[in-house]
């Protein structure tokens, strides 16, 4: 069975092969993250081009995803994997070394950012590992902050560290981010996603850095931080899409506020006509593991039914030991929670311009003719983004001559991205994919379908017709 609700994977050591990749499509990966906190520009144009090579071989699409990493506060590398235990001492130094053992039960690890070492106070609260690891500062001195573990878990190289209520005073994008940004623009990613953002100004500037080299890049806000729920209104105003970024997030906010966080930020997402990626800790234990937690398939159940447009692999896929079988299991997850789906959602809902009026319209229609499909011609995705916000249970076919609006299309809840002829006039990109849909069997000539589209083509957000193609017309294209 088709799922609707799209799989986003990191890909890291454990699936940047060839082999792996076009596994992973096969098994329903729809978008690739390439996390740039981790490795460097080289590894992954490597991986790009191989994502590229596994489209060709499946002949199936799949968006590309950049991670821009922000100011992610991160230990150093170590030596090896940290052991933790219970009441163990660990010392943040503002010294640049290789993390190491110190004794029995000490260790000693450097941070990114030693400037932040400044601001801590005996009986603060360092957390590590997207909050695995708590620990409580019990020592200060110029150079550094001794911790006591609060909890045992296993700390590896380059983790992230969270102080909460401290403030790093730094852009949200660095220079590392500005050359990353360069990089996805020349190598043309279709998304890049925002870490740590505050302000509506946040992805406007980032915005500005993308036009600069030119791109035309979907820009995803990361949602991790207290201000940028404060500020979501505006900041969803400036992006294409949000990322429901649990990990940092559940350490900005009590642990117990993120599940209704993720409802309200899918529910705004949604009214926007924008997508929304459910992230973190959604099958962590099958990094290890061969079989997920009863309460992590409740997890993805849960965000599918909240109307999320994909949920997210994070080590699971890239450094775990079984990424496809993650994978197969969000899949069938998915699949199985569509069935008691809430579909057709128009309550809610204002409809802010025509745009929104004919999707709306266009949804009804394929619902009350029962056709078999929705037929969206686009050139900017924006008529397909406006669709889905009512969840149709029909198929909706994205069509378009832009290859990177054909993968942005990949994110997108239910789409079916598919490439059409550059034509000049609709009538003729009309006739060619329903030739080449009724010869390759995706489409038959008993259906109806409905079509929407901006005539004349080729005008973002010019939406302003819907045509029934009836089963008695489909005689016409066969
Ligand atoms: P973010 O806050 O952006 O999610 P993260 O450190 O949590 O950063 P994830 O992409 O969520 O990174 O992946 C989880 C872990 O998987 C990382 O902490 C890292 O150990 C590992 N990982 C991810 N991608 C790579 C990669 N390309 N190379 C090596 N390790 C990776
Ligand atoms: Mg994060
Ligand atoms: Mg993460």
């Amino acid at each position: 069975m088709k799922k609707r609700t799209k799989i986003l994977a990191t890909v890291g050591p454990a699936s940047d092969s060839l082999e792996m990749l076009v596994a992973l499509i096969k098994t329903g990966v729809n978008v690739f993250r390439l996390n740039f906190s981790h490795g460097t520009h080289s590894q992954h144009l490597v991986v790009l081009k191989r994502i590229r090579e596994a489209m060709k071989i499946t002949g199936l699409v799949v968006g590309v995803l950049q991670d821009i990493s922000g100011p992610k506060i991160r230990i150093g590398e170590l030596k090896e994997d940290f052991f933790l235990e219970e009441e163990d001492t660990l010392i943040f130094t503002t010294q640049e070394v290789v993390g190491e053992q110190l004794s029995s039960s000490s260790y000693q690890v450097s941070i990114n950012y030693p400037q932040i070492l400044k601001q801590l106070h005996v009986g603060d609260y360092i957390y590590l590992y997207d909050g695995i690891i708590r620990t409580k500062v019990i020592q200060v001195d110029e150079t550094h902050v001794k911790v006591q573990v609060e909890n045992r878990g296993i700390l590896s190289s380059k983790k992230g560290v969270n102080f909460p209520n401290t403030r790093l005073g730094v852009d949200v994008l660095t220079s590392k981010d500005k050359k990353d940004i360069e990089w996805g623009v020349k190598n043309g990613v279709d998304f890049m996603a925002i870490s740590f953002v505050q302000t509506a100004q946040d992805m406007i500037n980032a915005r500005a850095i993308v036009k600069s080299h030119g791109g035309e890049q979907n820009l995803i806000a990361k949602i991790e931080k207290f201000d940028a729920i404060e500020n979501i209104d505006r900041i969803i105003q400036e992006s294409d899409g949000l990322m429901v970024a649990r990990g940092d997030l559940g350490i900005e906010v009590p642990y117990y506020e993120v599940p209704n966080l993720q409802k309200m930020l899918i529910n705004k997402a949604n009214a926007a006509s924008i997508p929304v990626i459910t992230a973190t800790q959604m099958l962590l234990s099958m990094t290890k593991n061969e079989r997920a937690t009863r309460a992590e398939i409740s997890d993805i159940a849960n965000a599918v039914m909240d109307g999320t447009d994909a949920v997210m692999l994070s080590e699971e896929s890239a450094i775990g030991e079984h990424p496809i079988l993650a994978v197969e299991t969000m899949s069938n997850t998915i699949c199985e929670t569509e069935k008691l789906y809430k579909y057709y959602r128009y309550e809610g809902y204002t409809n802010k311009d025509m745009g929104d009026t004919i999707s709306e319209s266009a949804v009804r229609l394929a619902s009350d003719l029962d056709a078999k499909g929705i037929f969206a011609i686009t050139s900017s995705g924006s008529s397909v983004r406006k669709l889905i916000r009512y969840k149709p249970k029909k198929s909706i076919y994205a069509i378009t001559h832009n290859e990177q609006v054909r993968g942005q299309m990949s994110l997108i809840w239910g789409v079916i991205p598919l490439m059409s002829v550059e034509e000049v006039s609709l009538e003729k990109i009309v006739n060619s994919f329903m030739k080449r849909g009724l010869k390759e069997g995706s489409i038959k000539k008993e259906h109806s379908y409905i079509l929407t589209a901006g005539d004349p083509i080729g005008k973002a957000g010019s939406t302003n017709m819907i045509r029934v193609i009836s089963s008695a017309d489909m005689q016409h294209f066969s």
